[in-house]
């Protein structure tokens, strides 16, 4: 067996190794490893009061080859990494981790109690799907008398790479040094999502604030993301930065018309839906559609273990809940109903295969990759009285961005499929701010920011919303590319408070 891949190659003649953080130089540096015109793989360096910060340690997901390299080697060497703040839980964010840790990180990745706690569930699950792939790669390499792999790591090192977490509050600062103080605030875009606030005194006080992904205003169970004031460099999510979404009041009556138009043909409803949030949203609404008589009582199956088991992590932080959400609660499992079941083993899950009359489909996962949404899909598609509902991003080459964009066909399994169902995109589901809310984020903290970074977008959106950022007089903005590096001199960040 080939041992442990633990080399690091750096992206670029930049890379954080060379630098000694002696004092000399600039007293801020931002490097963009990761997630910079892209929206997985979220991985910025931060260098500042002689401290070298990680923000996000994502995995990088898109073909095979790429994903490999791009995931089994740091642009930088992890032992040098003094702490790590995580925003949220989602893979592209964290799904890395374990490998950092594997590859000698010491210290302590900060995040919020919900972020570890779902953390806990989702890097052990990758962990999981890590050595499945690579069972299934060394399979067919084997045949060939070609060299095998590891799994890009483990459950064992993701339940290790738990160690390192701290949980904190939002809005409770944590001292990372004499000059470096860091808060987390909320983001509204799932459980314990946090925007990452760093005050930095390095001869004059600079405030850093990074987005992660941000939400969107007035979403069920979440509270809307908090503004940041006297912010001095900014670095912001672009996901939907080209797009407005429909209002989040649409959510329900569109919910409720795809539920009835299909009662009404006799067909199914297939919610290819994120372990995390999405699923949750969608059974909340369901459950307040349903007490409210705008839907019928039809069986509702949550065909993903993930999903049942992350569901009990919000059970576990009703705090983070938004008030309407909150006084639910208190009367009932806003997750769980008599009509509701959650489906654990896969011979229930293969007898949906046999439901008769209308029944909804909850099932991962969410861009309908992998997991038994794709069984789902294959046995209901053909038949034009069921639905797909879409109501999560569809990243290219996927499957479901190829049922978003109305194929008539999709490969499935391998065969082609005529896809007869309804297929309808919901964007109202996004848990992204779009366009509009980006800007309003940007120009919250508009008086003082000196230099806007976009990141978590592909390159047409990001750019997009540079040029509409630009024209609300936000400037200047960067789209930086993968690997590049920006300082920060003294003198830069002029403080402005005084006369704003
Ligand atoms: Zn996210
Ligand atoms: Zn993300």
């Amino acid at each position: 067996m080939p041992g442990r891949l633990i080399a690091s190659t750096p992206l670029s003649p930049s890379s954080l190794t060379v630098r000694p953080l002696d004092g000399a130089g600039p007293p801020i540096r931002i490097f963009f490893f990761g997630g910079a015109r892209a929206v997985t793989g979220s991985m910025h360096v931060l260098e500042v009061a002689g401290k070298r910060i990680l923000l996000e340690c994502g995995l990088f997901q898109g073909r095979r080859r790429e994903a490999e390299e791009r995931n089994r080697y740091f642009p930088f060497d992890p032992r040098g990494i003094d702490a790590m703040i995580l925003s949220h839980a989602h893979i592209d964010h964290s799904g890395n981790i374990p490998s950092l840790v594997a590859q000698g990180f010491q210290g302590p990745i900060f995040a919020t109690h919900a972020t570890r706690d779902l953390c806990a569930i989702m890097l052990r699950d990758s962990g999981r799907i890590h050595e499945r792939d690579a069972e299934w790669y060394n399979r067919k390499v084997r045949r060939r008398g070609e060299p095998e792999l590891q799994p890009l790591y483990t459950e064992a090192e993701a339940i290790d790479s738990l160690h390192h977490f701290v949980g904190i509050d939002y809005g409770a600062p944590l001292s990372l040094g004499p000059s470096l103080r860091l808060e987390l605030r909320d983001a509204g875009h799932v459980l314990g999502s946090a925007i990452v606030v760093l005050d930095c005194d390095t001869g004059r006080r600079t405030r850093l604030c990074f987005t992660g992904d941000l939400g969107r205003r007035s979403m069920p169970l979440l509270r809307d993301p908090s503004p940041v004031e006297d912010v001095n460099i900014l670095i912001m999510e672009s996901t939907y930065g080209d797009r407005e979404h429909p209002a989040v009041s649409s959510m329900r009556t569109s919910l409720a018309d795809v539920v009835n138009r299909t009662v009404a043909r006799g067909g199914k409803i297939l919610i290819p839906a994120f372990a995390l949030e999405r699923a949750q949203t969608v059974v909340y609404l369901l459950h307040r559609l349903l007490e409210g008589g705008a839907i019928p009582p039809i069986p509702i199956y949550v065909d993903s273990p993930m999903t049942a088991d992350i569901t009990a992590v919000f059970k576990l932080h009703p705090e983070h809940f938004d008030a309407e959400a909150r006084a639910f609660w208190e009367s009932s499992d806003p997750f769980g109903f008599r009509t509701l079941r959650y489906v654990a083993d896969v011979e229930e899950s293969k007898a949906l295969n046999y439901l008769e009359g209308p029944a909804i489909i909850i099932s991962a996962s969410g861009m309908c990759e992998a997991g038994r949404i794709v069984h789902h899909l294959r046995n209901n598609i053909e038949d034009e009285r069921n639905t797909v509902l879409i109501v999560g991003f569809q990243a290219r080459n996927t499957l479901g961005r190829q049922l978003v964009e109305h194929r008539p066909e999709v490969r499935i399994f391998g065969i082609d499929v005529p896809v007869e169902a309804e297929v309808v995109d919901v964007g109202a589901f996004s848990s992204h701010a779009d366009a509009v809310e980006l800007v309003d984020f940007a120009k919250s903290c508009r008086r003082t920011v000196e230099h806007v970074f976009l990141v978590h977008g592909e390159e047409p959106q990001a750019q997009s919303l540079a040029a509409k950022l630009r024209s609300a007089g936000i400037e200047p903005v960067t789209v930086p590319q993968a690997g590049a590096f920006h300082d920060f001199q003294p003198g830069d960040v002029a403080d402005r408070r005084a006369s704003a």
